[in-house]
């Protein structure tokens, strides 16, 4: 039997791989784990931490708009400090990636700062030391990707966001997906112009139909200029910040041009291709159910083998791999059901699927939706209102859609996912008493479906 340095080596400090690696350690495995940067990965550093961060300080521009409608006075116009929530921000993350590194040391696991790359399929490097594994995990992640286009050395990713200096009084935002929508909305909220350009006919593709309208509406009555079915052809800088040249010939001047134009796995400089791990059609690593890649001691979970590119997803993966590796045993992930928020204003919360993809998968259902003022802005006076949406499975009466538009609905969705999950009928949401008053009542109180 061949000895190695470590039961598990996994490569990457992220969601993912700080996961695996202290639940490895746990079970008494010899765990090595290799970061090149700071700990936690893209969503404690420059995902879903700070952007929810920023998304509450958004909110209380809307607060202090609300506030007069119920009585208060505030004494002046209130200012925004950008620099100052700069600062709490990085003082909240290094705290955050202060506790993964005492995680990982209290579970035993050796943590070495560094580039990785893979070897062979026991071996890796970093720095010019090798350390060999029975198992390696690659955890890796993903990054921004900005296609091709003049002056692409102008433009900034989502990674450069949370630290701007100084902050844009003009922001173009160009993209349409999850996170183009939640910066244009943060950044609206913060007191930016913002102008919002995606190349297709509707934001947020992917998501429900009556979803993607209605956001795009709410974000463009509380001010976000979102043009669609608009491109960027070129990028330069001009007397007064840059320029911004559209397709059709149009200019827009913008302090900070953002593209959040995707993101593409971290597979670059692994060392992939020495070792025999393959990427699939679309570049991320290969993987089988069991997460496992085309060299059997070679796993791989998160971003860079692309599934649903979530962090409670691949910590999932992540636990998967070590029940199997080192714990229960063998089992498969389960996609379906997986809810999801975005952190626009208003958030958008939704579970399984669109409309659209329901009619592909179960034939017939019905559909019930509701829109509504929410009890909040009768008072505040703000004219943002609430959608929610159930699609129902004809045959089985099973609820196999869950959509909301609106405050919180990330947080309302949550526990509906549960309920979905166990295979909640209608009827069952019909039984269920609703907590008055809350806009989440209404997802038990639809009665009458959509024609059609
Ligand atoms: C702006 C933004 C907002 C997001 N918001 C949300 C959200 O609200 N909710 C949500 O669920 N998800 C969100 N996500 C997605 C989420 O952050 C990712 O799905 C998640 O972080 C993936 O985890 P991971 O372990 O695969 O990779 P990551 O967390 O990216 O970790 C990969 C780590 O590997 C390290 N690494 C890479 N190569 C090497 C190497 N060769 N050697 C050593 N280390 C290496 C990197 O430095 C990084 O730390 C957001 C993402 C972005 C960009």
């Amino acid at each position: 039997m061949p000895t190695f340095d470590f039961d598990l080596f996994v490569i990457g400090g992220g969601s993912g791989g700080v996961r695996a690696a202290r639940m490895a350690a746990q079970t008494g495995a010899r765990v090595g784990l290799a970061e090149a940067a700071d700990l936690g990965g893209t969503c404690v550093n420059v995902g879903c931490i700070p952007k929810k961060l920023y998304s509450y300080a958004a909110g209380y521009a809307e607060s202090f708009e609300e506030a007069a409608g119920y009585g208060w006075k505030l004494p002046a116009e209130p200012q925004f400090d950008w620099s100052h929530l700069k600062s709490q921000r990085a003082k909240e993350i290094s705290r955050l990636n202060g506790i993964y590194a005492s995680l990982l040391k209290n579970s035993g696991v050796t943590l070495i700062t560094g580039w990785a790359q893979l070897v062979d399929g026991h071996t890796v490097e970093i720095d010019g030391k090798r350390h060999t594994a029975r198992h390696l995990l690659v955890a890796t992640g993903g990054t921004p990707f900005v296609p091709e286009i003049p002056g692409r050395e102008h433009i900034v990713t989502s990674d450069a966001m949370f630290d701007l200096d100084p902050f844009p009084k003009r922001l173009l935002v160009v993209g349409g997906g999850y996170i183009a929508c939640e910066f244009a909305s943060i950044f609206n909220g913060l007191g930016s112009k913002v102008t919002q350009l995606h190349r297709r006919a509707h934001l947020l593709t992917g998501f429900d139909d009556d979803v993607r309208q209605f956001l795009a509406n709410e974000m463009g009555k509380a001010g976000v200029d979102v043009r669609l079915n608009c491109e960027a052809s070129s990028i330069a800088r001009g007397p007064d910040g840059l320029v911004v040249t559209l397709a059709r010939g149009q200019q827009i001047e913008a302090d900070t041009v953002l593209f959040a134009t995707g993101r593409v796995p971290n597979t670059q400089g692994l060392g992939l291709e020495a070792a025999g791990v393959k990427l699939d059609e679309s570049g991320a690593i290969a993987v089988d159910a069991h997460y496992r890649t085309s060299v059997p001691s070679i796993y791989a979970v998160g971003d860079v083998s692309t599934r649903v590119q979530l962090t409670p997803v691949a910590l999932a993966e992540a636990m998967v791999v070590v029940d199997a590796l080192f714990g229960k045993g063998k089992r498969r992930m389960d996609y379906e059901f997986i809810p999801t928020a975005v952190f626009t204003h208003p958030n958008i919360g939704t579970c399984g699927y669109t409309e659209l993809d329901a009619r592909a998968k179960f034939g017939e259902v019905t559909v019930f939706s509701s829109e509504f003022k929410s009890l909040r802005h009768t008072l505040s006076g703000r004219s943002e209102r609430t959608f929610m949406k159930l699609v129902v499975d004809k045959k089985s009466d099973r609820v196999v859609g869950l959509h909301m538009v609106g405050a919180d609905a990330g947080e309302v969705v949550q526990g509906f996912a549960v309920a979905m999950r166990a295979g909640a009928t209608k009827a069952i949401f019909d039984s269920t008493i609703g907590i008055h008053p809350t806009g989440a009542e209404e997802f038990v109180t639809m009665r009458e479906p959509m024609p059609g």
